[in-house]
């Protein structure tokens, strides 16, 4: 089997591990702050405040950026549900806006038309790994004075232009969950230049408390820290992210490369203004495949290539959004996405037999 996914874990993961418990101090501690010292730097921000996950990264950037109850936040319905998930968590209202053919990401002419009185945000998402138009998403957001929070769980390690995801926009929140480009099992990470922003992310995380004065709550907080045991790996993991993105990007090319001129499949678009870091390689199976897509999952997960599909059903058909007003026709894309795309393995540790495989097995599916 040729699984989807497969974290790196190596001595070092395991020795930091142990030289944690063996220190005796496990919760957030000196390691969580090398850390956050150390994914600030790379992402060429002020700040980075860890926390226990991606959610809990949304969530406190939401916070930090003050958007409360009855604030509306623009985002795709093209995402993991954990996106829209977190702006209901601030009490706020998820407005989403449908996605763009080519890349999947929130197609920046449909935000500028959803703005209202009411918005207090926008929440793209760096869907895959790719990054969203920046350019044109800055603008609208200077122009209508909202602020962006970048979804940058799947983008670590992207660039726009030249600058890092999570560096780009007001915040950013990334995920270290088991199958991110790094991880540490599960936790997040939220990143800013603004000491405001950063006060109260580390106030969300910490029940409320400012780390300079214990024991006096300005608001609802949570318990969102990560620990130091967590920690230690993700800073492991950091010591090898340009080493796994390089692997990421080479497997995506030779995929594309084999998978060239098959009649119905569509490979990853990627646009020249950013690096894909490609969390997901993700094909579309047109309408002029021989089989459908769920067939061609069925039938690669039957030669022994693990597969899947990010995402099956738009966030907006789910009952609790729903519930909003939303209804099927809404987002014509995004629900033809949701019916036509799957992710093919891409991690770091493929080996190029394993690629030709992939390559192979979909050329013999292709020709019936
Ligand atoms: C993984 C992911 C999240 C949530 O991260 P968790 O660490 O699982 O909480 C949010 N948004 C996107 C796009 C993701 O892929």
């Amino acid at each position: 089997m040729i699984p989807l996914a497969k974290p790196i874990i190596g001595e070092e993961e395991i020795n930091a591990v142990v030289r944690v418990l063996k220190s005796g101090m496990l919760a957030q501690g000196p390691v969580v702050k090398e850390f956050e010292e150390h994914f600030a730097a790379y992402c060429g921000t002020k700040y980075a405040i860890a926390v226990n996950s991606g959610t809990a990264a949304l969530h406190a950037a939401l916070y930090g950026l003050e958007v409360r109850t009855n604030d509306e936040v623009i985002t795709t319905p093209f995402t993991f549900v954990a996106t829209a998930n977190s702006i209901l968590m601030a009490n706020a209202k998820p407005v989403f806006v449908d996605v763009d053919q080519q890349t999947y990401t929130i197609d920046p002419k449909l935000v500028e038309s959803a703005i209202t009185l009411k918005t207090k945000a926008i929440l793209p998402v760096n869907l895959y790994g790719q990054m969203c138009d920046y350019d044109t998403l800055n603008a609208i957001a200077k122009k209508h004075h909202v602020a962006i929070i970048e979804d940058a769980a799947q983008s670590i390690g992207a660039d726009w232009h030249t600058q890092r995801s999570g560096s780009l926009t007001a915040a950013a929140a990334f995920s270290l969950y088991a199958t991110k480009n790094i991880m540490c099992g599960e936790g997040g990470v939220v990143t800013t230049n603004s000491e405001q922003v950063a006060e109260l992310a580390k106030r969300m995380r910490h029940h409320g408390q400012s780390e300079k004065t214990r024991y006096q709550y300005f608001d609802l907080g949570y318990n969102y820290r990560m620990t130091d045991i967590h920690a230690s790996i993700a800073l492991e993991q950091l010591k090898k992210i340009a080493e796994i993105t390089t692997k990421r990007i080479m497997n995506a090319q030779l995929l594309t490369e084999g998978l060239q001129n098959i009649h119905g499949i569509k490979t990853p678009h990627v646009t020249p203004q950013t690096t894909h870091v490609f969390h997901q390689y993700t094909i579309l199976i047109e309408e002029e495949f021989p089989y459908s897509r769920d067939t061609f999952v069925e039938l690669m997960k039957q030669k022994g290539i693990g597969c899947a599909v990010f995402y099956p059903k738009p966030l907006h058909l789910h009952p609790h959004f729903m519930r909003l007003g939303y209804k099927e026709g809404d987002f014509p894309i995004a629900e033809k996405l949701a019916t036509h795309v799957v992710s093919l393995p891409v991690h770091p540790l493929l080996t190029i037999d394993e690629i030709k495989t992939i390559i192979t097995t979909i050329r013999e599916i292709a020709n019936g």
